[in-house]
Parts: structure tokens; sequence; C-alpha cells
């Protein structure tokens, strides 16, 4: 038995949510269709038409990109931009389309993890959490039943903080209620005050799977109706975010920093502020645009920050605080596609799956 595209995409999905994706982004499936059987993947930063093609000759149905090849609505698909004759091969030959950007930026195992790895940083975390993507849950249940809901809302997700799971808060408590003449109640008599005791159980979730969580509470709850309040929390989730920081095992000169960095990250060229530290310790990364993080790798002081697509007066913003470095979105992000590839082949270790072998940098140096 083979697999289908849509099993693919949910393992995919649990890896880096799509509700992590930046609001510009198009991290989803592209062409194709979650039905299909699965005859083979194609990993790849971006989807172009040579990348089809690869698929096509390999006769591999999905290609699985970092970039999305579609951002905005095609109103029109006539072949006239690279973007629309891809999206068309696609189509024809029946290849399936995934993206899975921003939101594999943000998670900490994700896009700049790969980074941090290949440069040997430890302590690695979040160089800028995200907020607003944490919910908690507050609800009441009989003390004998505590531990199949909680069991319940736990399985679909809550009570993860960081390297803890099943974290809860709970207090004993006495619940009251009145059952109307048209309940049902599960405890107690219609029209007959009833006082049970409870317990208040509090547990945190990601916003994205309160749904999928209160539903799972409800299933495993006896009583007709559940008392429970389901609020958003401001805290950072630090395990999701942009960017990441961490530290070299041994510092280096700041010279020694930049050769090494080009070893490991395969660079003919890194273009770098006045070198004004001594030694690099502590490393700030982000694969791809990432000069709107200056301002926290500064206030992690950081002694580097690694990125791509810096502008001209972006480079003065370093401002004396750091040595900020340019590498190049395609060189940054490039071992993505291995990263895609070992993530796919530990879960599927049966498919045909290739790294894509076209080179689809549109810049190069001389
Ligand atoms: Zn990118």
């Amino acid at each position: 038995m083979g697999y289908k595209i849509g099993e693919v995409i949910s393992f995919l999905e649990k890896l880096a949510p799509p509700a992590y994706q930046e609001s510009y982004d198009n991290a989803t499936l592209i062409t194709g269709n979650r039905n299909w059987d699965l005859t083979g993947i194609i990993c790849s930063l971006d989807c172009t038409e040579e990348v089809i093609q690869e698929a096509i000759s390999a006769g591999a149905n999905m290609v699985v990109a970092h970039h999305p090849i579609v951002f905005k609505g095609l109103k029109s698909l006539t072949g006239k931009n690279y973007v629309e004759r891809t999206v068309i091969k696609a189509i024809k030959h029946d290849i399936a389309i995934y993206a899975i950007h921003t939101n594999l930026d943000h998670v900490a195992h994700g896009v700049n993890k790969r980074i941090s790895d290949r440069l040997g940083l430890l302590n690695t975390k979040i160089l800028q959490p995200k907020k607003q993507l944490l919910n908690k849950l507050v609800f009441f249940v009989p003390e004998e039943h505590k531990n199949k809901v909680l069991d319940a809302v736990y399985e679909a997700g809550a009570g993860q903080i960081g390297e803890y799971k099943d974290c809860s808060f709970q207090v004993n408590g006495m619940g009251t209620f009145t059952p109307s003449e048209d309940a049902n109640p599960f405890l107690g008599q219609r029209g007959a005050p009833q006082y049970e005791a409870e317990i208040r159980a509090e547990v945190i979730l990601p916003a994205f799977l309160s749904n999928k969580i209160i539903s799972a509470m409800k299933k495993a709850h006896p009583y007709e109706e559940v008392a429970f309040y389901l609020s958003a929390l401001e805290n950072e989730n630090q395990e999701v975010g942009a960017g990441m920081v961490g530290e070299l095992e041994d510092p280096m000169t700041a010279e020694e920093f930049l050769d090494y960095l080009k070893e490991k990250m395969n660079l003919k060229i890194v273009k770098h502020t006045a070198l004004v530290k001594e030694k690099i310790k502590k490393v700030a990364v982000c694969g791809g645009a990432g000069i709107f993080l200056l301002g926290d790798a500064k206030r992690k002081e950081a002694d580097v920050f690694i990125t791509a697509d810096v502008k001209y007066h972006e480079f003065f913003d370093a401002d004396g605080s750091l040595i900020l470095c340019d590498i190049g979105h395609y060189e940054s992000e490039i071992f993505t596609k291995e990263l895609l590839g070992e993530l796919l082949s530990q879960n599927f270790p049966n498919i045909a799956l290739y790294l894509t072998k076209v080179v689809t940098n549109p810049t190069s140096y001389r």
C-alpha cells in the first residue's frame, strides 16, 4: 500500500502548522489533490519549470518546495511568465506542488535550526518569539472523570510547554447547578439544586488547535453541558517565531568566523559590515530576508547577525553594535531541501524521494 499526497501534507502540517505562516504567505497545496496516490517527491527550495520537469522525468508527482510559486491570486493563466508556466506544467502533468514556507521558518526545528546546526550553534532559541499564538482553557470536571478529560485534551495538543508535556494546574472546588425540566443531567435531579465536588483544571494550548481541543474535551466530559472558559494569552510562544540565536562552542576572531561561515554555508562571498567585534561567540541567524530582526539580534547581544537581502542603507543600521552579514538568499536557505528530505525520509522510508539537482538560484557571482 502506498501513500496519498494528503498523508504527506498531514505530516508536514504537523511539523510546521500552516497557522504559523505570515499573512502574505501561501504555504499550502498549490496544485494537485490530496486524494492522489503518491508516486514520489522532489524536495526543492524553489519550484520552477525545471523542477517540475525533473519531477516528470523521475516519475514523482509531488514537489515539496520552501518558496510558494504562487503568492497572489492568478486572474488569468496563459503562460505569460514563469509563475504561470510552472503552474500550467504542473497541472498538465498531474504534479502536486506543496509549499512549506514561513511556517517552516517559524518552528524551532525548521529553516533556522538547520542553519544553526550547520554553524554548530549551541543553546539555540527563537530570536523573535511570536505572540498571540497561545490560548488558555479552563474547565470544570468531577474528580473521578478528570483524568479522562485531561488525557483527551493533551492528546488533542493541549498542555505542552517547551520540553514538558501534560502540563496543567488543578484546584478542588464545588460546582453548583440546577438542571431544567428539559435537561438530561449526568448528576442530580431536574429542578433540584446540585452541589458537586469538581476540579477546576487549566491548560495552555496553541490557539489554532482550540476547536479541536474543545471538541475533545466535550467528548470526554460526562456532563451534558460543559462549563469552560477559553481565553487568548499575550504570552510569547518560545517555540514559534522568526530567526534563531545561539552560541559557538569556542569563540573565534571575526576573521576566523567569516572563513568558518563561508566554509559551513558553501559561500563564495559574504557581504558584511565592519568587524567591530574582537571575538565571536553569540550568533543570530535568519534564512532569507531577515533584516527586520536586526533589533532583536542587537537586544540579544549577538556578535554577528547572518541573513540575506540586506539593502545598502540597512547595513548602516548595524551601527557598530554587531557584524551584519548578507550571505545571499539562496545560500542561506538551500539546506532547507536537505531538511525536508531528511524529515520526509524518516517518516516515509519507502517512498521515492529526491532532492532537486536544479540550481534554482536566479543570481550568480563572478
Ligand atoms: Zn526564502
